[in-house]
């Protein structure tokens, strides 16, 4: 599984940062990074994130 973040409409609250800092980080400006492959011990946390992120700019790919 594949985490994409749409950075155009990411407003950097940080939800998903604390909900799996194992995948999701801020680098130096603050632009959300994705870890590139996610282990499927993270699968379950990371779509929830997904699922509850304000701005609706992450999703998964299979
Ligand atoms: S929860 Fe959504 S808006 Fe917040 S940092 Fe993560 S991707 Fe960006």
């Amino acid at each position: 599984m594949k985490g994409l973040v749409d950075r155009n409409v990411c407003c950097s609250y940080g939800m998903c940062v604390e909900m799996i800092d194992e995948v999701f980080s801020f680098d130096d400006d603050d632009k959300l990074l994705v870890k590139d492959e996610i282990k499927p011990e993270w699968e379950e946390r990371v779509r929830f994130a997904c699922e509850q992120c304000p701005a609706q700019a992450l999703s998964v790919e299979d």
